[in-house]
């Protein structure tokens, strides 16, 4: 590996992080436009031929390095785009300044995705410079995958010849037990807003309460018949995929790290069992409220039954089942379970399908054997319990073999407080990235 490829890294990784490219809060819309030439430009010196498409929501960047004709053609995938980041949510230093620790930087972005396709612009900008270079090169970097990477599907199939590779090799996740990492599979994601209204305007408890529908009242009991504390739900049924005797006998040798899961989260994990754990992230459907909206939450009471309430749910759901048919089984019901003569709306968002990935071709047998030689640790396969919408698009569009390889430190706490790329991890994921490439 080039000595200067993580110093080469880590500047433009500050350059990226430093650009506030929110894509879940519209203010955000001309930091944004400043990122997506940012990548770029950054592509261009490499020696990209570059296009920008304006016309899928946030701009789509594609660049095309051609080698040598005769060379295969591997696509890569990223986001520019990232989560809000605020002080106030515990941020230790400025969440848009990359900050240098001993063992971590720390910033918004350094894993989800900045820090994780710089990783593979990096090496292939190391590697033209000393022609390694063994493929031609294509790259999409987007910048809607946090509002669910909507219009991925339609650039995609609009631009196939463009796009066209003979795999694709991609990273935007984390390592399982600090072990390298292949993602098999990734459930689907939903997000609704459900809207309940109550009496035409704010009432008095003491006068009206008992008399008037209380529309908190109405979503609580909603929300307690919708899944348990954990978010267990009957509402799905499970798809075909589950977790293989082979692949569990694999799972269950490969040990959670279970004092690691305390320490991110405060909890001991609630199943016994490492295979239970993988089996209910990988296939399980899970409805989780995010947030609840209504009434009166200043110093003190109001005693008021409230006109209006509402409930921000993210559902996750098995690899196999199809978003048309969560969304309408989901509408149905809620339907069925409001007492008649409520009034309320459901609004449906960011539907993302879910997909299994094929692991029997020679480039997963290539990532496999370079990662467990690099990291000197076997290779975990994980039924990934989030969602890479680009990942089903991929599959459903192109149909080519598509391997994504988590390059982050498992306690990065993507999307949180002090988002953390492991030091040790990127330069892994560096030395991986060019080897892959220059053999
Ligand atoms: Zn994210």
């Amino acid at each position: 590996m080039n000595s200067s490829l993580y110093s080469d890294y880590v500047k433009l990784l500050k350059q990226a992080v430093s650009i506030k490219s929110i894509s879940t809060d519209k203010s955000f819309s001309a930091d944004i436009a400043k990122m997506s030439k940012w990548c770029e430009s950054t592509m261009k010196e490499i020696g990209f031929k570059t296009k920008t498409f304006k016309e899928y929501g946030n701009p789509i960047v594609f660049g095309h390095l051609v080698v040598n004709a005769s060379l295969p053609t591997v696509l890569h995938y990223g986001h520019y785009d990232v989560q809000p980041a605020d002080k106030s949510e515990g941020w230790d230093t400025h969440p848009f300044k990359v900050k240098e620790n001993p063992k971590t930087l720390v910033g918004r972005g350094v894993v989800d995705n900045k820090g994780q396709f710089l990783i593979y612009l990096s090496a292939i900008a190391s590697l033209t410079k000393e022609k390694k270079l063994k493929y031609n090169v294509k790259f999409i970097i987007e910048g809607d995958e946090e509002t669910g990477s909507g219009r991925m599907q339609d650039f995609i199939a609009e631009n196939k010849e463009l796009v066209k590779a003979d795999f694709a090799l991609i990273s935007d996740g984390e390592q399982l037990n600090d072990q390298p990492t292949i993602d098999v599979s990734y459930r689907g994601s939903m997000n609704a807003t459900v809207t309940v209204y109550g009496p035409i305007t704010e009432l008095h408890s003491g006068l009206y309460g008992g008399l008037v529908q209380n529309p908190i009242n109405v979503l609580s009991s909603l929300v307690y018949k919708l899944a348990n504390e954990y978010g267990d739900t009957l509402l799905f049924k499970k798809g075909v995929s589950v977790v293989s005797e082979k692949d569990e006998k694999k799972m269950a040798g490969n040990s959670y790290n279970r004092e690691l899961f305390t320490k991110i989260t405060g909890q001991k994990p609630r199943f016994k069992y490492n295979h239970e754990i993988f089996n209910y992230l990988g296939f399980e459907s899970t409805i989780q409220i995010t947030s609840i909206i209504g009434g009166y939450s200043g110093e003190g009471y109001k005693n008021a039954v409230p006109n209006k309430a509402s409930v921000k749910i993210n559902v996750r759901y098995n690899p196999d089942l199809e978003p048309e048919k969560v969304a309408s089984e989901f509408t149905k019901y809620i339907k069925q379970n409001f007492l008649s003569g409520v009034k309320f709306d459901i609004k449906i968002d960011d539907n993302s399908a879910g997909v299994s990935l094929e692991s029997s071709n020679a480039v997963f047998e290539k990532a496999s054997t370079l990662l467990a030689d690099i990291y000197q640790k076997p290779v975990m396969y994980n039924y990934c319990g989030a969602t890479l919408p680009v990942a089903a698009d991929l599959k459903s569009q192109l149909g080519i073999p598509t391997v994504f390889v988590g390059l982050a430190n498992e306690d990065c706490n993507m999307h949180g407080a002090n988002e953390n790329l492991n030091i040790g991890i990127a330069k892994k994921g560096l030395e991986f990235v060019s080897e892959f490439l220059s053999k």
